[in-house]
């Protein structure tokens, strides 16, 4: 009988990716998820479980029912404006939810943690490299939430031996080239399926927000890296703690940034339409740039990303928009 991972989050976007790639490396993905951002149609490669992390009674239930060997938590509210203004959702939900989920794990002896954490952590530095061991000093709730939890693991580690690999994700775009997931959020606040939306009029223009940050172009700059890719690395995460190696973080992203305007280019050049924008205000929350400047992912999990270009992201994302979605 092949061994059990718990994906929290995997009816979402990035959980959904990883329930497949599992899958195709031999582990049996449980989905535990509550469906308020997820799709249950996404629940394709594994056992589903439905619940929420804030349920205890329901995490011990199925802890106790499918003995995972590890866990992977991608679960989590994820909207750097909407963590602004309303904090508390992110407080109560990620951190309040993530520890309920770390003491399950503990008291049932599953002492294996994948966690997807985030570049949001960081914070705005100026002309700073952001590698693993850069100060974290997150602007927004969203990020503030997802450093408390990364806190949470290191003091599990110490009080109870929980191992863990720690992944903060630089913008994860892209699709399923198989078409059997993709990214579906409602609402949708993310730059490339909104333009992708704007491109073929399902939705109004795309706004830019800012104009006038301290950047080539004025807008806002990210590195973006290809879900399939994000989750390959989660697969190599697996492996890491089951060779027993110490608990570590790992930055995942590409070490090439492109501001908004840049992403409008090519998503003008893919799908061959216009992109049809205004220019606004700032979001509240925004970094400057967020571009990673590690590759310990590479040299020491042996992750190699092949489909991170923005060319291949916006292209697998284009044809998800065009034949793929969930229905709710
Ligand atoms: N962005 C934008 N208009 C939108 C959505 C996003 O200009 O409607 C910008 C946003 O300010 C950021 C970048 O696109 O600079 C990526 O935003 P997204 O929400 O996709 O990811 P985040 O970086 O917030 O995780």
């Amino acid at each position: 009988m092949a061994d059990h991972v718990l994906v929290t989050g995997g009816a979402g976007y990035i959980g959904s990716h990883a329930c497949k790639a599992l899958a195709a490396a031999g582990v049996i993905p449980v989905t535990f998820d509550n469906l308020v951002t997820g799709w249950e149609e996404a629940v394709k490669f594994g056992p589903f479980a439905q619940g929420d992390l804030l349920d205890r009674a329901r995490l011990d239930a199925v802890f106790a029912e499918y003995q995972p060997i590890a866990v992977m938590h991608f679960a989590a509210l994820s909207q750097v404006g909407e963590s602004m203004s309303e904090p508390g959702k992110y407080w109560r939900n990620n951190v309040s939810g993530s520890l309920n989920l770390i003491e399950a794990a503990v008291d049932s002896g599953c002492m294996n943690f994948v966690f997807s954490s985030t570049c949001a952590t960081y914070g705005d530095q100026d002309n700073v490299v952001l590698d693993e061991n850069s100060a974290q000093y997150p602007i927004n709730a969203y990020g503030a939430s997802k450093r408390a939890i990364e806190d949470i693991l290191r003091d599990f580690e110490t009080s109870n031996g929980l191992r863990h690999v720690i992944f903060r994700y630089f913008n994860v775009a892209g699709a399923d080239p198989d078409g059997e997931v993709g990214e579906f959020h409602q609402p949708e606040t993310h730059l490339i399926p909104l333009m992708l939306d704007a491109i073929d009029g399902k939705r109004d223009a795309l706004t830019i927000f800012g104009t006038d940050y301290d950047t080539p172009d004025g807008t806002c700059i990210r590195d973006y890296v290809h879900v399939c890719d994000l989750v390959d690395a989660h697969v190599l995460g697996l492996k890491w703690l089951q060779d027993d190696k110490a608990s570590r973080v790992f930055n995942l992203g590409t070490g090439s940034g492109f501001s908004v305007r840049e992403v409008i280019d090519h998503s003008r050049s893919v799908t061959n339409r216009e992109v049809p924008y205004n220019e606004g205000d700032r979001r509240a929350g925004d970094c400057t740039k967020l571009v990673s400047g590690s590759s310990r992912a590479v040299s020491e999990l042996g992750w190699s990303p092949t489909r991170s270009t923005l060319q291949q992201m916006i292209a697998d994302a284009w044809r998800w928009h065009q034949t793929g979605h969930y229905s709710k």
